[in-house]
């Protein structure tokens, strides 16, 4: 008899929801997570599209902030902004939302233990070893974000790329809280800056990049000093993190282990984001591990895989290449194409067809209508449309 039906390694805001899921349907979950304090530190810019609402709960109170669009601004200074004109984005207090679903998953019943570190697993046998300590369980969930132990059992040291990132208070000077600001530049590429207004005053400025934090950093500052409405602003709190990019071979199923969040790579490869994907994958994924509990049979585990890849590997591939695409284009390359995104009057088309969650829509219209042949620089549109040959 194992001492658990279902053993959730981290409770990040994606094993919670597992966690909470699998409680829900009357299984015996245990969680383990290595910190102290659930969220501490913030290691995120807290914003998710509005679909949140259709893969998690999101009481008001989390929500510091909604944003109606974005204004993206080219290395010189041309601005291309997109809008539905409604709001389409929210900042979370990421720090408050993760321990509220931590919390949700307790109340179901699910058994959190905190300051417990898992060294390793075995993901045959089901059992899980801290140093002091030993459980087992049925299926072993790998929700430990990108640097997860269950995942080293079976994948490879996942690619990641760095992110650093400032809260700023802006004192007496203020500023549009509806609109994020995001700065492109070879420099970073494939990552760009972002401005995250919490409110008229306060934002989270942060960028990822292949950078080290140094560099980073030095972009991060070169960038205030140069814009005169943040010269005055005073940094606040200072953090970092890290992404892991998204991987289409990665095994997510492997005996009586599976992945998911950040653990499973399971992040958006143009932006970064990871916590609607990830919700979305919870959800798909308890509904796997009840069957293959319910039945004695591991092997049904791997139905989360193939529904994983089936539902989303079309829209992360089309998010790779536009990713690809970018980092092939130099400063001049990116200028020429938002002044040529400005007169075809693509801002609209965006608008209509650009989504935080899922590019693959506005990409293929593009392609369709022609679009993509008179914005992008001739030079490099063999190279790119190479890589868009399969679609
Ligand atoms: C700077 C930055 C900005 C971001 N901005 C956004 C954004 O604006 N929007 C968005 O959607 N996403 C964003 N992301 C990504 C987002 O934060 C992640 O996708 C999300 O946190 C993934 O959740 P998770 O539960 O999978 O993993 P995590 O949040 O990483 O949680 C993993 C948990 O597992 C615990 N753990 C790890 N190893 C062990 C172990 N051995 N034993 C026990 N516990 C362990 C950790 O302590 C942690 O609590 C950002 C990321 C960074 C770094």
């Amino acid at each position: 008899m194992k001492d658990y039906d279902v053993m959730v390694v981290g409770a990040g805001p994606v094993g919670s929801t597992f966690a909470r899921y699998m409680a829900e349907r009357g299984f015996k979950v245990g969680i383990l997570e290595k910190k102290k304090e659930i969220g501490v530190p913030l290691q995120c810019a807290g914003l998710v599209g509005k679909k949140i609402k259709d893969v998690n709960f999101l009481p008001e109170k989390f929500i510091l902030n909604q944003v109606y669009g974005a204004h993206l601004h080219s290395p010189s200074g041309t601005t291309v902004s997109v809008s539905k004109g409604e709001p389409e984005a929210y900042v979370l207090d990421r720090v408050a939302y993760d321990q509220f679903l931590a919390k949700l998953a307790v109340q179901e019943g699910a058994e959190l233990r905190l300051n417990h570190k898992v060294e390793h697993v075995n993901i045959e046998t089901g059992e899980v070893y801290l140093k002091n300590a030993k459980f087992s369980a049925e299926v072993v969930v790998g929700a430990g974000g990108y640097s997860s132990v269950v995942s080293k059992e079976f994948n490879p040291e996942p690619k990641t790329v760095k992110a650093a990132q400032y809260l700023v208070d802006m004192g007496e000077d203020t500023f549009n809280a509806d609109y994020v600001n995001l700065y492109v530049n070879s420099e970073i590429s494939p990552g760009f800056l972002w401005v995250i207004p919490l409110s008229e005053s306060t934002a989270r400025i942060g960028l990822f990049s292949n950078l080290d934090y140094s560099k980073l950093n030095q972009f991060l500052n070169g960038f205030l000093n140069n814009h005169e409405e943040f010269k005055k602003a005073t940094i606040l709190k200072k953090y970092h993190g890290i992404i892991p990019v998204y991987d289409p071979k990665k095994e997510i199923v492997k005996d009586r282990a599976i992945l998911i969040g950040d653990a499973a790579s399971q992040v958006k490869p143009t932006t970064g984001g990871g916590l609607n994907i990830g919700f979305a994958c919870a959800k798909m994924a308890s509904k796997a591990v009840s069957r293959a509990i319910e039945t004695g049979n591991p092997q049904l585990l791997r139905e989360y895989q193939t529904e994983y890849r089936k539902r989303f590997k079309d829209e992360l591939k089309i998010q790779l290449e536009v990713q690809k695409s970018f980092e092939l284009l130099n400063n001049d390359d990116l200028d020429f194409l938002f002044t040529k995104l400005k007169k075809e009057g693509t801002e609209n088309v965006i608008s209509q067809y650009g989504d935080m969650d899922s590019q693959s829509l506005l990409v293929k219209h593009l392609v369709k209508s022609g679009l993509i042949f008179s914005v992008l620089p001739k030079v490099i549109f063999r190279r790119i449309s190479n890589l868009w040959s399969s679609f």
